[in-house]
């Protein structure tokens, strides 16, 4: 028996499912698959940072004795190769993605494949309500879990010490220009290793449950990357903060549940990655240039603008900003969520379909647990709350440094000026904000 273990979003060699049920013999293999990143642009930041995680991954594996494998191919015709090689069985974590299911089918055809669950902590098929259905509210979700939330430390996995490389040419290193891509720049905390990461924000925990909403300070943990990319397990982080044992750690532990709810309804309910959750029928505004000027930060409105121009030149975005746009494109733009999501799908660092997913419906008050449809976020009131001296605003818009950050905080405030080269809002606020609840109250009179 030989296996292939294949890694995909599990770049790590601690808490891995495939290392600890490996046996014998292995190829530890990457893909770089043609059929994703074909129809991803050549500046995408993302390859750039995957590519530096599978070669870090690649050295990993050598200090254990081991290799990485890497194919720039599809992985169709990668697996029949290894068949034609006397390989055997695949060992991988399982991806809920619909790409990925799909995907997965095909090479079952092929090969043999065993999956395991290690990209989040709980498995979404295991866990039911009473009832036998599956929870749809975030709290009673979490609060059911206490046997888990409440533990001080939930096993990781040990990798299998005696397994051992198999005969392969291991040099095959494919450059990104070869792959059709530009390296790219990243984010400084991209530089960092997980838990560096996180003994970074283990200094800042204690203000985190006052100054995550603060738009202009840096007091989220940045792990949401490495975590999408399995630089780290979701288990490694939540032992991580349980061995402090106090009050802060438990705040910033539910958050990463949100990520294991988003997860879980949609492996419940595929159908909410196409349609709306609560399947309202809603007719939206599909004027492109409206769409557009969302998308290129030209609405007007300087928290909006900052928050898509910083997203289009660094594929980050706080929460609080990402709330704040997606309510704006959905509610006051009144433009389907589904354009949204897709954007940020093409754009974000951390994009992960599930939470992204979850996030966009709870924007557009369609979603499981989502926010109702008349609490509409008023991005004037968002900025002066959380950018009340426009830094971030300024940092991002620089042509409006020298404005009185109060100009930020009213309604074509920033455009009374006319020393600067700023658009009128391209929406009052108030008015569309009035359209947007009598829509929704009409949808959810009809469904
Ligand atoms: C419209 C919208 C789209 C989003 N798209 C994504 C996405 O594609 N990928 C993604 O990882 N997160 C997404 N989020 C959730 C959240 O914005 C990010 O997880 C967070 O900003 C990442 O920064 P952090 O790691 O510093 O977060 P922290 O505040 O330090 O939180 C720690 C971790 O908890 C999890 N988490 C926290 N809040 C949420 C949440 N609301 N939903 C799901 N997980 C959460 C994440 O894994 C995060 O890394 C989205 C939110 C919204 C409103």
């Amino acid at each position: 028996m030989s296996q292939v273990l294949w890694f995909r979003r599990d770049l790590r060699i601690e808490d891995n499912a495939i290392l600890s049920n490996a046996k014998g013999k292995v190829l530890p293999i990457f893909i770089f698959d043609k059929n994703i990143l074909k129809s991803l642009s050549k500046d995408d930041m993302r390859v750039s940072f995957i590519y530096k995680s599978v070669l870090g991954l690649k050295e990993k594996l050598k200090n254990i004795g081991l290799d990485l494998a890497i194919f720039f191919d599809e992985p169709v015709n990668v697996f029949k190769k290894l068949v034609e090689k006397g390989f055997d069985e695949v060992l991988c974590s399982v991806d809920f993605d619909s790409y990925a299911k799909t995907r997965d089918e095909k090479i079952e055809e092929i090969i043999p494949m065993r999956r395991f669950l290690d990209s989040f902590i709980l498995n979404p098929n295991d866990h039911l309500k009473k009832d036998g259905t599956p929870y749809k509210v975030f709290t009673p979700f979490y609060n059911s879990l206490k046997l888990i939330t409440s533990s001080n430390n939930i096993e990781e996995l040990k990798r299998n010490e005696t397994l051992q490389k198999s005969i392969f040419d291991y040099d095959f290193i494919p450059s990104l220009k070869q792959m059709n891509f530009e390296e790219q720049e990243l984010p400084d905390f991209l530089e960092l290793e997980a838990y560096e990461l996180l003994k970074q924000f283990k200094e800042k925990i204690n203000d985190y449950k006052v100054q995550r909403d603060y738009i202009y300070v840096n007091a989220t943990s940045n792990i949401s990357v490495h975590l999408r990319f399995g630089l780290i397990s979701p288990k490694q982080v939540f032992n991580y903060f349980k061995s402090f044992n106090d009050e802060n750690s438990e705040f910033f532990i539910r958050e990463i549940f949100w990520r294991e709810f988003y997860n879980y309804i949609l492996v419940h309910y595929p159908y909410s990655e196409h349609s709306n959750f609560n399947n309202i029928e809603l007719s939206w505004n599909e004027n492109e240039d409206d769409f557009n000027k969302w998308c290129e930060g030209k609405t007007g409105i300087p928290i909006i603008d900052a928050a898509m121009i910083h997203l289009n030149k660094t594929g980050t975005m706080h929460n609080r900003l990402r709330m704040i746009v997606a309510s704006f494109l959905t509610k006051n733009l009144f433009i389907d969520w589904k354009k949204g999501e897709k954007y940020f799908a093409s754009k974000l660092l951390d994009y992960e379909a599930s939470s992204n997913i979850g996030g966009w419906q709870w924007g557009a008050s369609t979603g499981a647990d989502a926010s109702p449809y008349f609490r509409i976020f008023n991005p004037y009131l968002q900025s002066k709350k959380f950018d009340k001296d426009a830094i971030f605003i300024k940092s991002v818009l620089p042509q409006l440094k020298d404005l009185d950050a109060k100009l930020f905080h009213i309604e074509n405030g920033a455009s009374s000026n006319l020393f600067v080269d700023y658009p009128k809002s391209m929406v009052d606020i108030s008015l569309s904000r009035k359209q947007a609840i009598e829509k929704f109250k009409r949808a959810k009179n009809e469904h």
